[in-house]
């Protein structure tokens, strides 16, 4: 028997009433090999959408299609109550605590509309209701399939900063409330199923961790309590070579290391949350990614380390990933050589807009910058970046700051890379073959990656390209 085992649905694994299903064995599978389990879950998938465009319209006064929201709602719910819970008074009571909850949703978008405004906290206020009612459907469904099982919200012991919409936890205060609030449950043998993305300020006030933070909360229990394991259950069998949807032929990987996934998960790969990997690695927990609808299979394993070369099948390169959307923002300028200070001003300009940089890179005659954004954030970069530089534009010795249109950040990640010269030859002759121009190029300084820009319309295309290495 081993111990403490951390099970996180994802928002498909708690989507359906079949997916339920597979839940609840999945549950209970795992309690006859561990002694204490926790689970954390998702909301259902498409409802943090659907809570957050109701909001989104209530801030701009439109409250018209909240009453086919709130429907929608009940019938995603109360569809799988209807299939899954047996017990009529649980059902009901399980049905009528839902339906508290969307009421309370109705409630803050008319007060948002008569606001007129959505402000970050009101925002956490509505999303956090997804997996608050997930959490008690869950719980009832485990219930009634005869598996000891108690409801909370994370609320009560994952206690955040009051940066609403990408709270930080305070992991002092959450770990004596988390072994608080947890143990007990355990002890007694019951399952504690628990809410994911959402904690809550010192004062009580419902805060989130960022989209797809569930997993990022499953780390932080694990972390704190501490687990042995963390499994993150979603639909697909584990962290593949590639997106199956661009490349047929693609893998899953039985063994990544924590370096190896976190750039992965940092450029693009819907994986894992990229914050869930320093708590479960700090703390020497296992980690493990498998698929809900097919949960004989394996799944990807997390790994400290890739032993020897970092080689699996003599491959060095084992994953490519894409990230669409981006624009490359370049600063120009013969007057930038040798000026100190022009990198720290232009990237405290990108800071103050609150947008994050993918990729540098800077070309040694000192007269570029070069730097990727979010395409949507690209206006705002740009503009910002006009404002802090006005006096150099207007000397001359900046000739003008501009974006390029939509580009996509190819990635290739594998940790023997380090060990192993030529991969960055490989890679680009493998793209020139396939007539794949290469826009900018940039090498993480852990050589765990490297990572190019590409046209948006090369996108599929370098990927595919590049996946012919791992599998050739
Ligand atoms: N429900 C939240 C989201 O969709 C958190 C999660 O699923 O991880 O972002
Ligand atoms: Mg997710």
């Amino acid at each position: 028997m081993q111990n403490t085992l951390i099970m996180k649905f994802g928002g498909t694994s708690v989507g359906s009433a079949d997916a339920l299903k597979n839940c609840t064995q999945i549950i209970r599978d795992a309690k006859k090999d561990w002694n204490r389990v926790v689970v954390v879950t998702s909301a259902m998938s498409g409802v943090t959408n659907l809570l957050l465009d109701s909001a989104a319209s209530a801030s701009h006064g439109k409250v018209d299609s909240l009453s086919e929201t709130e429907a929608t709602l009940r019938e995603k719910h109360f569809a799988v109550a209807a299939a899954l819970i047996k017990d009529e008074s649980l059902r009901e009571q399980t049905k009528a605590e839902i339906d508290t909850l969307i009421q309370s949703l109705v409630d803050l978008c008319k007060a948002i509309a008569v606001l007129g405004e959505a402000s970050p906290r009101a925002m956490d206020a509505v999303v956090s209701l997804g997996e608050r009612m997930s959490v008690r459907l869950l719980e009832a469904v485990v219930n009634d399939a005869g598996i000891k099982a108690q409801a909370i919200e994370s609320t009560e012991f994952i206690v955040t900063n009051a940066n609403y919409q990408n709270a930080h936890p305070d992991f002092k205060v959450t770990t004596e409330k988390t072994r608080g609030i947890l143990n007990p449950l355990m002890d007694a043998g019951i399952v504690p199923i628990t809410t994911g993305f959402i904690g809550a300020t010192p004062e009580g006030a419902i805060t989130t961790l960022g989209r797809g933070g569930s997993d990022y909360s499953a780390a932080i229990i694990g972390a704190v309590l501490p687990a042995d394991n963390v499994w993150i259950w979603t639909d697909v069998d584990g962290v593949m070579t590639a997106d199956p949807r661009i490349v047929k032929e693609a893998q899953t990987l039985p063994e990544i290391s924590y370096n190896e996934i976190a750039e992965l998960a940092y450029y693009g790969a819907k994986v894992l949350h990229p914050k869930t990997i320093r708590p479960v690695l700090d703390a020497g927990i296992g980690l493990r990614i498998c698929n809900t609808f097919n949960p004989s299979h394996p799944g990807t394993r997390l790994i400290a380390s890739i032993k020897s070369n970092g080689k699996v099948n003599g491959k060095v390169i084992k994953a490519v990933t894409a990230i669409r959307k981006q624009r490359l923002v370049t600063i120009e300028g013969r007057g930038m050589l040798g000026v100190p200070g022009v990198a720290a001003r232009a990237f405290g300009a990108v800071a103050s807009t609150g947008t994050s940089v993918p990729l540098i890179t800077q070309a040694s005659s000192e007269q570029s910058i070069c730097f990727a954004v979010p395409s949507e954030l690209a206006p705002t970069v740009l503009s910002a970046l006009e404002k802090t530089f006005s006096n150099e534009i207007a000397d001359d010795d900046i000739d003008r700051a501009w974006a390029t249109d939509d580009v996509s950040i190819i990635t290739v990640v594998g940790a023997g890379m380090r060990h192993t010269p030529g991969v960055s030859g490989r890679v680009f002759t493998k793209l020139g073959n396939h007539d794949v121009n290469v826009l900018a190029i940039a090498q993480g300084s852990s050589e765990v990656s490297i990572s190019f820009v590409v046209e948006a319309a090369d996108t599929d295309n370098a990927v595919k390209a590049l996946h012919e290495l791992i599998v050739s």
